[in-house]
């Protein structure tokens, strides 16, 4: 007889809700949740490639190929990498046939959220702990409340996930990358000589030991980052967040000696300024199956951006975890082959992000990024699987 357990999503992330969809569409409910107020308490961030055999392949399953296609950005995947003093080393501008089209993270959200069922997503919902029920069942505890029993916990919780601990004792480690993350409105119109220095998708920068990347988004929005290898408080110690004027004054400091129009980058940035301390847990993190517990997404394995893997992981994640659920008649069953694919399946992209974040910076300049763009397009001429990182 098939047993249908009640289950709870932690985490209204990319990966938590392709696995609510995935169940939606086979009629299996679940409740998910979040702890963030509503779907538009902060920005979901910037731009995400997906591609072909993860991102993509999950919101087909999902059903939601229309929607994609509706907010998929196929003219924006070019890529260009400058030195310091803002000498293009490299230019891929006509990019449209490649097929990792950026998708806006709100957008993304947006296709999932209204796939669901009103009242899927419990928003306000912080889960504090997860306790050890009657008969093999879990309570969640939040803030004022405590939720279930539930047969299945899912960890879709991110970086810092609540659900992690009581699988796995493993903490994500600070790797050494710090990115202080800016915007620019409005460039096609308010910017437009950075505008076109960007191009139709992403630029890179490097030099001195510095970086920059910034990213087209939807509506003529630029995201970037300024990349720094420092100690982890290094950033709380620097900026004064209370003044984005000061952090922009301190952030050029820091850039001096770059070309005048990549420094213009930083000076035409809003007033959202955050630090982002990169983590990652160790490549074939994996732990020991646990009946009525598991985790998808980062909450399993974050890695470094520089990949550009984490949210497509995540989304087959959700995928997966919900075909194999709706496919065996003993859901227990369901998670643990889920489990045991998953840890081989993020073994490469795992290791490819580490990599990645182990010669970002490199004093050898840009010379390391040039080899590893001509690296993907070598292998993207042979049609295999390669990725370009961070979106
Ligand atoms: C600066 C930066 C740039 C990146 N760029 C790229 C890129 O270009 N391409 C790419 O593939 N990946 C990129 N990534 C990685 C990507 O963002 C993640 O891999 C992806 O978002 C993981 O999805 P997820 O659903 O597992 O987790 P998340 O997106 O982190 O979602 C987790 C959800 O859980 C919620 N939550 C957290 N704690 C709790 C709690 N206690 N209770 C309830 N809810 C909780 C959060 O609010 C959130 O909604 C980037 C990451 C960073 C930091």
């Amino acid at each position: 007889m098939v047993q249908r357990p009640r289950i709870a999503i932690i985490g209204a992330g990319p990966g938590g809700l392709t696995l609510a969809r995935i169940l939606h569409c086979a009629g299996i409910a679940a409740s998910v949740f979040e702890k963030e107020a509503h779907a538009l308490e902060r920005p979901q961030g910037g731009t995400l490639d997906l591609h072909a055999d993860d991102g993509q392949l999950a919101l087909k399953r999902a059903g939601l190929e229309a929607e994609f296609r509706r907010i998929a950005r196929y003219e924006d995947q070019g890529s260009r990498l400058y030195d310091k003093h803002g000498t293009l080393l490299f230019a891929d501008d006509d990019a449209t046939d490649s097929d990792r089209p950026e998708v806006d993270r709100t957008a993304l959200r947006e296709i999932l959220l209204a796939s669901l069922p009103g009242g899927a997503v419990r928003w306000g919902h912080a889960l504090r702990e997860v306790h050890p029920a009657s008969e093999g069942t879990f309570a969640l505890q939040f803030e004022t409340t405590t939720e279930g029993p539930f047969d299945l916990v899912v960890g879709a919780d991110g970086t810092w996930s609540r659900v992690r601990p009581l699988v796995s004792a493993y903490e994500p480690q600070y790797t050494g990358i710090t990115f202080i993350e800016f915007g620019i409105d409005d460039a096609d119109t308010r910017h437009p000589a950075l505008a076109a220095l960007v191009g139709r998708g992403k630029l890179g920068a490097e030099g001195d030991g510095r970086g920059m990347i910034v990213q087209r988004n939807a509506n003529a929005h630029l995201r970037g980052y300024a990349i720094f290898r420092v100690p982890a408080d290094w950033a709380a110690r620097t900026f004064d967040f209370t003044s984005p004027y000061a952090v922009r004054t301190r952030l050029i400091a820091e850039f001096a000696g770059w070309a005048p129009e990549l420094l213009d980058i930083i000076r035409a940035s809003n007033d959202s300024l955050a630090a982002r301390s990169i983590h990652a847990l160790p490549v074939g993190h994996h732990w020991p199956n646990r009946t009525g517990l598991t985790l998808l997404g980062d909450a399993a394995h974050v890695m470094s951006p520089f990949g550009g893997d984490g949210v497509n992981m995540a989304m087959l994640d959700g995928a997966e975890l919900g075909r194999l659920l709706i496919e065996h008649d003993d859901w227990r069953v369901g998670v643990s082959s889920y489990e045991r694919d998953m840890f081989v399946r993020v073994m490469g992209p795992a290791t490819h992000a580490a990599e990645a974040v182990a010669t970002e910076l490199s004093h050898l300049g840009p010379e390391l990024s040039l080899q590893h763009i001509q690296g993907y397009l070598a292998a993207r001429a042979a049609g295999a699987a390669a990725t370009n990182g961070l979106g």
